[in-house]
């Protein structure tokens, strides 16, 4: 075929620019790299204060340029300010302000004891930094993904790469000029870019990859990793059970629910994805559920889409997709109980609940990812554990229940990266808790601690001191002999 008839030379002309410009990137992120790569040897033995001064100038320059980070996140999401606050700058600031309290004990050795045979020796774990890292994050939370693992990064000693989404464009730009005022590019570098931006950074050979996203790109991810044996922090997403029974506060749970699954319209990868109803709530929820979206974002579609309280969804491939979701489930037979109006051009999709929705609807399947949610019944707890069971491990469970007994069933009845009962969303914004998936729904955690530990090199050491361990070497003599079938007895 004739390729130059088939698309024309304008378009050639074009791609053979964009192949330019990326192979650009690539020379420029190689030279960041090699740069990067002495900056760690150096940083190998870098203080807690010098660690903490460039988290304090990150949290400074986060605080100065809220304004633009305002702007930026209305102009991509329409994110209210107040939500832009609560989930993105205050979540940062709190982070930065944990490793700066506790960088200091996080970095301490810790001592460990010696086995039995080894007495006389001495051990410890010392926290070293990976070294060059890369973290490439996604767009429904483009500050708070982008710099939360920097911080961590940052705290264990690390250099880094950044790759922010490409589907937020103005939140990029002002984490692009945030990063090249407050680092050195051999510090902390950043390059936009979409999927060849990626695939390129991933072909270096890191020692420590953070990905946020979703499943399906973090197995490609964790794939080319693999060609360097480059260790990955994978935090993705999935599909979020959430259990109601009949001892609930149903009330108090509509409204938790209804406010994890507005945030953000719903673009939270824990967000409550879809719920496990007893039978006998499920028009008590569908009535608080509805009284208390309209009381927040207003008593009809229109009022809703006119409130300055709610995200829009990223874009309107996503909002076709979301509608998508719901047109096929109607198609199959479910039923709308509240909401269901889809603006495509505005990106405006209404908190909406469907019921008698059919096994094999695609919305049962897949993510959703927005303010849709589909309610299934039960009618006995074990219906809604063999439910969770046969899907993949979920990035988090909530339980509604005053039922001691029944919150118990579905903790361990279940794995899920994290769990929530009588709430929602919230396990995120407690840094003392590992944040992360299980399997399909991550590998590794985050936050806090447990983010400085995914960013460092867990070393262990021991010392021998009175020549203990040449006690067991070669010629095994009688005495030597003795000694193993002695230390095997008290073993046994
Ligand atoms: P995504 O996986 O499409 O993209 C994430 C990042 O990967 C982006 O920077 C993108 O440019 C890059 N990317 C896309 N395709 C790639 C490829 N083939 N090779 C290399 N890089 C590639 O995810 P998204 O749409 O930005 O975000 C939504 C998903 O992220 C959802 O599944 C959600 O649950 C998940 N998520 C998880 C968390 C968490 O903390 N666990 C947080 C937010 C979002």
């Amino acid at each position: 075929m004739n390729w130059r008839r088939v698309l024309g030379m304008n378009d050639l002309a074009q791609m053979a620019a964009v192949d330019d410009s990326i192979a650009m990137q690539q020379i420029e992120m190689q030279r960041v790299f090699a740069l990067q790569q002495e900056t760690a040897l150096q940083w190998r033995h870098s203080t807690a204060k010098e660690r903490i001064e460039r988290i304090e100038r990150l949290k400074a320059a986060v605080l100065e340029n809220r304004e633009d980070i305002y702007a930026a996140l209305m102009a991509d999401l329409r994110k209210p300010e107040a939500e832009a606050d609560l989930a993105e700058i205050m979540v940062v600031v709190q982070d930065a302000n944990a490793a700066i309290k506790h960088l200091k004990s996080w970095m301490k050795d810790v001592k460990v004891p010696a086995t039995t045979a080894l007495a006389g020796t001495f051990s410890h774990i010392r926290y070293e930094p990976k070294g060059v890292c890369l973290i490439i994050a996604p767009w429904n939370f483009p500050v708070n993904l982008l710099l939360g693992p920097l911080i961590s990064a940052l705290a264990a000693g690390n250099t880094a790469i950044l790759k922010p989404s490409e589907l937020t464009p103005a939140v990029s730009q002002v984490m692009e000029d945030l990063i090249r005022k407050v680092f050195r590019e051999d510090e902390v570098a950043i390059f936009q870019g979409a999927v060849e931006t990626s695939t390129a950074l991933l072909e270096m050979k890191f020692d420590h990859c953070f990905f946020t996203g979703s499943p399906q790109v973090g197995k490609i991810v964790m794939a080319a990793c693999a060609k360097n044996l480059t260790s990955v922090t994978l935090e993705l997403g999935g599909k979020s059970p959430t259990i109601l029974d009949s001892s609930a506060n149903i009330k108090d749970a509509a409204g938790s629910i209804a406010m994890g699954k507005c945030s953000n319209a719903g673009q939270i990868c824990i967000a409550p994805d879809y719920m496990l109803i007893e039978s006998s709530v499920q028009q008590a929820f569908i009535d608080e559920f509805d009284a208390v979206v309209k009381k927040r974002l207003g008593a009809t579609a229109e009022a809703q889409q006119a409130s300055p309280d709610y995200t829009r969804i990223i874009n309107e491939n996503h909002t076709l997709r979301i509608k998508g979701l719901i047109d096929d489930a109607v198609e199959r037979g479910a039923k709308i109980a509240v909401g269901g109006h889809v603006d495509v051009a505005d990106r405006f999709v209404q908190p909406t609940l469907l019921i008698d929705v059919p096994e094999g609807a695609r919305i049962l399947e897949e993510e959703i990812f927005g303010p849709v949610m589909p309610l299934i019944k039960w009618d006995n707890p074990q219906q809604a554990l063999n439910h969770i069971n046969a899907g993949e491990k979920p990035l988090a469970l909530y339980v509604y229940s005053k039922d001691e007994a029944q919150i118990k069933r579905m903790l361990s009845g279940t794995s899920s990266g994290d769990a929530a009962i009588n709430t929602c969303l919230a396990q995120f914004l407690n840094h003392n808790l590992p944040f992360g998936g299980a399997n399909n729904s991550g590998i590794g955690k985050a936050h806090g601690p447990h983010g400085f530990k995914a960013f460092s090199h867990e070393r262990g050491v021991i010392r021998d001191r009175f020549a203990v361990t040449q006690l067991f070497a070669a010629p095994y003599t009688p005495f030597t002999a003795k000694l193993l079938k002695f230390a095997v007895r008290w073993l046994s």
